[in-house]
């Protein structure tokens, strides 16, 4: 199929061959010719990606008489999308001069926005607010509108747009069309289909994306502590890795972010709680490749058109699967393979499971890779970028005798000792000391065997009661004669604790009261949850568990020490005490019930 089968007329073929469109993607297939030929209200499911853009916007635009009234609204989530989907339709129109396209969006001054208005437009494009705004200032006049897009509805909804929708719908007049786009269906994208659409033609586009095909799905399981040094490894591993991490809170990405930045990482984070402007200049930066590592949430990094990633690494895997169809579909793109890479804890194996039914493509559980190993590939690195520098002999040659008298002393081997030291001694100095990484197969009772064995290596021992990092240990005075077992108490904390799954961290059982770890932002509301609790005529206490002394929780103590010391790796160095071994012995076996817990 081609965009000239697709009855595409000649401006705007000649403007997307520009853009490098050879042939249309299965949306466009599906959207085009149903929009050329009728005025029926579609509903079109299709992940990121897809080509939803041009799969409506070629159509409208083909369609459209200019007459400097707005004839069609694109409604869109982000300021970021909003901008996106207008330049791709300037774009489009790049033939058809006479057609204007109006980006509105909030967070920047009316004025300019008015006066476009004033002089006249085609298609307006907009965030849901500020079309509202213009059109109660009587600036936007809908009354000529006969087509309605509703761009990324489903995360129009999560953001809470429903209801402008509904106000702006009011003011187009009944006789008009709508298609609204969405990743995924949900009730209330059911809901507004119902309200606002008439006799819909409803399509789907393959839950996976074109590029999917092409996308390596690995996971490396390891426990949650671990978590942050496994992806340091992965992308250690990958010396030209260009790839979004995604994380599943706005603190957890900015966390990561700054771990990793002060890791010496190009990194940097995209979430929600960042303003606009500094959202617009990351992903800008990224978008160039100033930035290698983007750490992001799922919305925010919603708004990011980018085509070579290499990676998409989920730090830990996301709620829904469709948030992990998405992830991954974001990789493997523009006819490239890709990899979309896990780091879970052993409690998120399910979630594996269950992502592998829904995308039918098993997933490949990787063994992360070993110092040594890391370390050739950064060495290689360096050396391939050594043979591939483009030598400018005029530039050079100014300073070339001199450099060469200074190292005349020098035979080619010591110089080679010397640029590979020089160049590469960041690696070999942190992964000389690394610390281990267990591998964890909740199957496998030897792992646990294994790894004590190894403790010694700056990580917390086996048995060391301090929570995980980022988690709060909650004690709570049920046990095992009680019946109570993992299962249980997870149980109980979701049953009891109204909102959002509460990820659980390490369970401690014993037989008369338990300790169990959730993450530190959730404490106050499993607290809340599960106090005034009764089991069995009991009133169960439930509480923060109190830690006794100070726990050395992060290895950053020795790590500091160690690479800013003199370089020998001298672990005592760090002014924080030794880390050797387990900090104190575990006293297992206290029945006294006591919140005192070592
Ligand atoms: P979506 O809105 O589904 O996320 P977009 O419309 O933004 O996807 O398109 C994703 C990318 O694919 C864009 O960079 C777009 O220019 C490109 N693209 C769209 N259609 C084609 C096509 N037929 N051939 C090549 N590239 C395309
Ligand atoms: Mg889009």
């Amino acid at each position: 199929m081609t965009f000239n089968e697709l009855k595409i007329s000649e401006p705007l073929l000649r403007a997307i061959t520009e853009m490098g469109f050879e042939k249309p993607m299965p949306v466009q297939e599906a959207v085009i010719p149903l929009q050329l030929e009728s005025s029926q209200d579609l509903v079109a499911l299709a992940q990121t990606g897809t080509g939803k853009t041009a799969a409506y916007g070629l159509p409208l635009l083909q369609r459209l008489t200019p007459t400097a009234q707005p004839q069609a609204i694109v409604l869109s989530p982000t300021r970021e999308l909003c901008l996106q989907i207008a330049d791709d339709l300037e774009a489009f129109a790049k033939y058809l001069p006479e057609v204007r396209i109006l980006p509105v969006y909030g967070g920047t001054d009316f004025m300019p926005q008015l006066r476009a208005l004033q002089q006249g437009v085609d298609i307006i494009v907009a965030t849901p607010g500020r079309l509202i705004d213009l059109m109660q200032r009587g600036a936007a006049v809908l009354k000529n509108v006969h087509t309605v897009i509703l761009d990324e509805a489903d995360e129009m909804l999560s953001m809470g747009f429903s209801e402008s929708i509904d106000q702006i719908l009011e003011g187009v007049p009944a006789e008009h069309t709508t298609l609204l786009f969405s990743a995924t269906m949900s009730r209330e994208i059911e809901k507004i289909a119902q309200n606002y659409l008439h006799d819909a033609r409803q399509i789907v586009v393959g839950s996976r994306n074109e590029g999917a095909e092409n996308v390596n799905h690995i996971y490396y399981m390891v426990h949650a502590r671990d978590k942050y040094l496994a992806l340091k490894r992965v992308v250690d591993y990958y010396p030209k890795i260009y790839a979004i991490i995604f994380c599943r809170t706005r603190l957890e990405t900015q966390e990561i972010a700054d771990n990793l930045i002060r890791d010496g990482y190009n990194a940097d984070a995209l979430h929600g709680d960042l303003s606009q402007q500094q959202r617009d200049l990351t992903m800008q930066r990224f978008r160039q490749h100033r930035i290698q590592l983007l750490v992001a949430t799922d919305v925010a990094a919603r708004g990011l058109d980018v085509d070579d990633l290499t990676h998409v690494i989920n730090y830990g895997m996301p709620e829904d699967i469709e948030n992990y169809t998405h992830r991954s579909g974001r990789t493997g793109r523009a006819g490239k393979k890709g990899t979309s890479i896990c780091i879970v804890h052993s409690r998120e194996r399910g979630r594996i499971r269950d992502v592998e039914r829904t995308i039918k493509k098993d997933f490949v559980r990787g063994t992360l890779p070993s110092p040594k190993e890391i370390c050739s590939k950064q060495l290689w690195k360096v050396i391939d970028d050594i043979e591939r520098v483009e030598v400018d002999e005029e530039e050079i040659a100014d300073f070339l005798p001199e450099v060469r008298r200074k190292l005349e002393w020098l035979d080619k081997d010591d110089l080679l000792r010397r640029v590979i030291s020089r160049e590469f001694s960041r690696f070999l100095r942190y992964y000389a000391n690394a610390p281990e990484i267990e591998d964890v197969n909740p199957q496998d009772k030897t792992a646990k065997t294994k790894s004590k064995k190894t403790s010694n290596s700056g990580r917390r021992a086996v048995g060391d009661h301090s929570p995980e990092e980022g988690y709060t240990r909650i004690f709570i005075t049920l046990g095992k004669v009680d019946g109570f077992y993992a299962r249980e108490i997870i149980g109980l904390v979701n049953n009891r604790c109204p909102g959002p799954k509460i990820e659980m961290g390490r369970i401690d059982l014993r037989p008369t009261f338990s300790f169990f770890e959730v993450p530190e932002e959730e404490a106050e509301r499993v607290l809340k949850g599960l106090k005034g609790f009764s089991f069995k005529g009991r009133r169960v206490g439930v509480d923060i568990a109190e830690e006794v002394g100070t726990a050395e929780r992060s290895d950053e103590g020795w790590r500091k020490g160690n690479r800013s010391g003199s370089g020998k790796g001298s672990r005592s160095g760090s002014g924080k005490g030794s880390r050797s071994g387990s900090k104190k012995g575990s006293k297992k076996g206290s029945k006294s019930g006591s919140k005192k817990w070592e």
